[in-house]
């Protein structure tokens, strides 16, 4: 399902390795008080007009202030990529994707150059940077580039010589070969953000959004959901992959394998009202050596976008797997939780599994095509399923936690689909009118209620 986070390995140079033991600044998930470097990234919400680019200006004076070298990634203003989106779309439905790159990364554009003059408005030395003159060299995937590289020295440069913060434009970069403007897919921003602090090897990576932190799960489902103080890197990319929306997956590898302390904050917080010198509220994303009290479960993900397909009376032999999810992969559709039984007359067998409800009509397409070479009874599909994800690194030493789920769904009635495990994580599939019910029951079971 993801990417090989090792390539990352690869083009930054070498990780710098998980460490044996927590670093001494870092036994407190709040970052720590002497001088550092930052990155500080903001999001959509936060730049949406010159009111909030001004406090953001005084966010990044803060920091400046209290001593640190500061590199800030902005994304454009809430909406804008939307809008530019949809306006390469209105041109053409089939578009130039190298054209669909100019147009959409120019929003990121627009607020870099807007934050740099704020800045200097507040008596702060910065200047803009777009992703070409960095440079941010990235695959020429366009519309969802990989970031290959990034030469941070010359910011460090800068900060060394005159202070001067760093003000960059998110979700951007360029191809090296073609000097194509690229862009890394929505929400990539975060990922810049990243990739910056690994690039200029920052201290930390403050990702400033519309919320205060990473919580066991989502609020407005469960009002008793606690603020985690911190979160293993592992942990957050299965809740971001699995239905928590606070970053972008790609962003959470990235820090795992540059280990980038990555701490998710409120950007709606008065500037003037925080303290540089003591912890602001937040959650901190970092190697599971800085966590020391692991509580089993951390955290219950769900998503609604999900369906599910069973293949009903399939031949039970030996490529039949093969038949069925090579077209699909061959037409990019992600599967996931897969359930197979063994047969009980030795000849068929059903198969269910899921995909993203968003590709549900294809991936049926797909397998009805395929089915000359697949050879099936029937499809039978639901769009009605969600997922619910319990997930914990606590798990890999504890056994029994799903176990605990199961009795507690039957004791409300909430029939389970499928399930699938991994060493830190279950999922299991139900159906989505009972989400929130079983997001709360798993939430309390397993301790998470404030
Ligand atoms: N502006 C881009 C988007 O909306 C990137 C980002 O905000 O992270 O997808
Ligand atoms: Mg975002």
């Amino acid at each position: 399902m993801r990417p090989p986070a090792v390539m990352y390995t690869r083009l930054f140079g070498p990780a710098r390795g998980r460490p044996a033991a927590p670093a001494p600044h870092a036994t407190h998930g709040a970052p720590k008080p002497e001088m550092a470097r930052l990155v500080m990234k903001f999001g959509g919400t936060s730049v949406a007009d010159i009111e909030h680019i001004r406090n953001v200006a005084r966010h990044v004076k803060r920091e400046v202030g209290a001593g640190h070298e500061v590199a800030v990634v902005v994304s454009a203003m809430a909406g804008t990529t939307n809008r530019l989106v949809e306006w390469c779309r209105e041109a053409s439905l089939l578009h130039d994707e190298r054209e669909y790159d100019a147009v959409v990364a120019s929003g990121e554009q627009v607020t870099a150059g807007l934050l740099a003059i704020a800045l200097q408005q507040m008596d702060v030395k910065a200047r803009s940077w777009q992703g070409w003159q960095l440079p941010v060299k990235t695959s020429d995937a366009h519309g969802s580039a990989r970031i290959l590289d990034i030469n941070g020295e010359e910011l460090i440069r800068r900060f060394k010589a005159c202070g001067e913060v760093a003000v960059i434009a998110g979700f951007q970069g360029v191809h090296p070969e073609t000097g194509r403007v690229t862009t890394l897919g929505r929400g990539g921003s975060d990922t810049s953000a990243v990739a910056v602090a690994a690039a200029i090897r920052a201290d930390r990576c403050d990702i400033y959004t519309d919320v205060d932190g990473v919580y066991t799960t989502d609020p407005r489902v469960v009002p008793r959901a606690r603020r985690l103080a911190k979160i293993a890197f592992e942990e957050m990319l299965e809740m971001a992959s699995l239905g928590a929306k606070v970053m972008q997956v790609r962003s959470i590898e990235l820090g795992m394998v540059h280990q980038v302390r990555i701490f998710v904050r409120s950007s709606f917080d008065k500037p003037e009202d925080i303290d540089p010198h003591t912890s602001p509220p937040g959650t901190l994303i970092c190697d599971e050596a800085e966590i020391m009290e692991q509580q089993v479960v951390t955290g219950i993900a769900f998503s609604k976008d999900e369906a599910q397909i069973a293949i009903r009376r399939v031949q039970d032999k030996p490529g039949v797997a093969a038949s069925i999810f090579g077209p699909l992969a061959e037409a990019n559709i992600n599967v996931d939780m897969i359930v197979q039984n063994v047969s009980s007359d030795g000849a068929t067998t059903d198969l269910t599994f899921t995909v993203p409800a968003s590709e549900y009509e294809r991936a049926k397409d797909t397998l009805d095509k395929a089915r000359d070479r697949i050879s099936y009874e029937r499809l039978d599909g639901a769009t009605d399923v969600a997922k619910i994800s319990v997930i914990g690194i606590g798990m890999r030493s504890h056994a029994g936690v799903a176990a605990d789920a199961f009795r507690a769904l039957a004791d409300r009635g909430i029939n389970i689909r499928a399930i699938t495990t991994s060493e830190i994580k279950f999922s299991l599939l139900i159906d989505a009118a009972f989400t929130e019910l079983a997001v709360r029951t798993l939430h309390s079971l397993y301790g998470l209620d404030k």
